[in-house]
């Protein structure tokens, strides 16, 4: 066991698997302490760190990017280290890390899609959202990807803030996408597009839709796209009505009515683009020889549950809506890691209250941990993952002052050397700022907040190109 109390002044060595807002967030809350000095090294397989932060926030929502600058004071901590572009389970494995740390904390994040297990799913022109997320915010997997704009119908199936985003970025203008860091590759496709109709379809109602308010309203305030409700669709049942004014009740859900209803009085102004969202519609097949033409739904009841949950039940009325283009937008999922209990059912590491649980003793791992989405699935803002975060490095050292950490094997080696011999190409957070810097410097001339560049390849020449100069 640790003898970290009677040592202080060895530092405590954490790394952190995953640099998204839920890692960088577990590391300035360990460097921000004072009760126990804290080594971190932030470990991500990407070169640019930020996870969601850059890769899944939508290009149009510059200010909560701007969490950024917490990260990067994070950065600046004496104790902190960057290695992007390493794969813990790849490069180096979790045994390797626990050996040489303290303490592993796994923060990955949720970045698959949950599938509808409908036919026709995987049809050309149906993909899952996180997909077009990823590709319209440059992430170099999904830089490749291509999505066929020429037909004139989309439908985005889901009721989240992330069916609002891809709903929102295949209803900007030309203009607005070319003051965004919007992938080039992805403003040249959304920029010839021949979509003029995006439906949103929601398998329950109005009153019990995920969207936050402000991402709604944004909806009904777009240059060049009419938002279009059907009065009857946001009509409440008896059940609904009861619902928003249980014990308990959620404003944001009463006031996501309101939003809608006003939207169902407007007259639509003939802009070029139409929003239609649509409530209480199932999506039973997607249907098509050779792609997507169109998408079958079965209209639903709201039934109560003994919980007095309100749940979709289908009824016998479908309709066929026509469309080329099926964006699924029904959550995100998390991956297992090489060697870290799973859950597969909820899609998390296997944790209670972020200590990693080994399933078959039901006991804690010692000295491993988890946070963000990977902890407790793929729900709430940014800041969510803070408190997320902060509960977790509160386990962490209440067990360090227990005394209940494991002493790693080969705590006096530095992962650095391992991370060398393994990954030469890492990239270190200098490496990275010369990466940031290159990006912003192309995107100042065309008043943009950056160009981002999209593959990794490319990330790694422009760090290296500007290390030498800089030598
Ligand atoms: P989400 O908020 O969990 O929404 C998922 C939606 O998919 C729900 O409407 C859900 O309906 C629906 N759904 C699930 N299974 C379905 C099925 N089989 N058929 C039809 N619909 C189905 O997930 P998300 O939109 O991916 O967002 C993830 C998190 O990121 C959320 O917390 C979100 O607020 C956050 N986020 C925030 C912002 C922002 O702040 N601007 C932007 C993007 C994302 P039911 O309710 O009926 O299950």
């Amino acid at each position: 066991m640790s003898d970290q109390n009677e040592t202080p002044v060895r530092p405590l060595k954490v790394a952190i698997v995953g640099a998204g807002p839920a890692g960088f967030y577990a590391a300035g809350q360990l460097l921000a302490q004072k009760d126990v000095a804290c080594e971190v090294n932030l470990f991500d397989r990407l070169p640019a760190p930020y996870g969601l932060v850059r890769f899944g926030v939508a290009p149009d929502h510059p200010k909560i990017k701007s969490v950024i600058r917490v990260f990067e004071k994070t950065a600046k901590k004496d104790g902190f280290r960057f290695f992007g572009n390493v794969e813990i389970g790849t490069h180096v494995t979790h045994d390797e890390l626990a050996e040489r740390h303290d303490a592993v904390i796994y923060t990955t994040g949720a970045s698959h899609d949950r599938r509808l297990g409908l036919p026709g799913e995987d049809l050309p022109g149906s993909h899952p959202a996180t997909d077009f997320v990823a590709w319209y915010n440059g992430h170099p997997d999904a830089a490749h990807l291509q999505f066929d704009l020429t037909g004139k119908r989309a439908v985005v199936v889901g009721n989240g803030n992330v069916a609002v985003d891809v709903a929102r970025m295949l209803a900007l203008t030309e203009d607005e996408l070319r003051e965004t860091d919007t992938a080039d590759h992805a403003i040249e496709a959304l920029a010839a597009s021949n979509i003029e109709e995006i439906v949103v379809l929601g398998r329950r109602g109005i009153a019990q839709a995920a969207f936050t308010n402000p991402e709604l309203r944004e909806l009904g305030e777009m240059a060049e796209a009419d938002v279009i409700v059907d009065p009857a669709e946001v009509a409440l049942d008896e059940g609904s009505r009861a619902w928003l004014t249980r014990d308990g009740a959620d404003v944001r859900e009463q006031k996501n009515v309101e939003i809608a209803t006003e939207y169902s009085t407007r007259t639509p102004e003939g802009k070029r683009r139409r929003v239609v969202l649509r409530f209480l519609l199932s999506p039973v097949k997607i249907v098509g020889e050779d792609r997507v033409e169109g998408i079958e739904v079965v209209r639903n009841k709201l039934v109560a549950d003994d919980d007095g949950w309100l749940t979709a039940r289908p009824t016998n009325e479908t309709e066929v809506i026509p469309c080329d283009l099926v964006l699924r937008s029904i959550g995100y999922r998390g991956r297992p890691l090489p060697d870290v209990p799973f859950d597969d059912e909820r899609a998390t590491i296997n944790n209670l209250d972020g200590r990693v649980m080994d399933p078959e003793t039901a006991e804690p791992i010692p000295g491993v941990y988890t946070a963000g989405w990977i902890k407790r699935g793929p729900s709430g803002v940014i800041g969510t993952n803070k408190k997320c975060a902060t509960d977790t490095v509160t386990m962490l050292l209440q067990d360090v002052a227990e005394g209940l950490l494991p002493t790693p094997a080969k705590r006096d080696e530095d992962v650095a050397a391992l991370v060398a011999e393994r990954r030469p190409e890492h990239v270190d957070f200098a490496a990275w700022k010369r990466i940031d810097e290159h990006e912003q410097a192309l995107g100042e001339p065309q008043g943009r907040p950056r160009v981002k560049l999209v593959s990794v390849d490319e990330m790694l020449e422009v760090a290296n190109a500007t290390a030498a100069a800089a030598d």
